[in-house]
């Protein structure tokens, strides 16, 4: 536990990629950052999910 990474399994090198709610190998969190920086289309449906929150987030200023 906490040494594979959450999307594509592999054994991760060191400590890993921290996200708010994963732990990615470094080339898992490249495109992780890179699909949220540049909302990119074609992801998988769990990153269209959490594109969504964030960009919810983001258009809701009340906090
Ligand atoms: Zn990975």
């Amino acid at each position: 536990m906490g040494d594979r990474c959450d999307q594509c399994r592999n054994r991760l090198r060191g400590q890993g990629q921290q996200t708010a709610t994963r732990t990615l190998c470094d080339a898992c969190y490249r495109e992780f950052s890179g699909l949220v920086a540049g909302y990119v289309t074609g992801g998988t449906v769990e990153n269209a999910i959490s594109l969504a929150g964030w960009a919810k987030r983001l258009g809701r200023k009340k906090d």
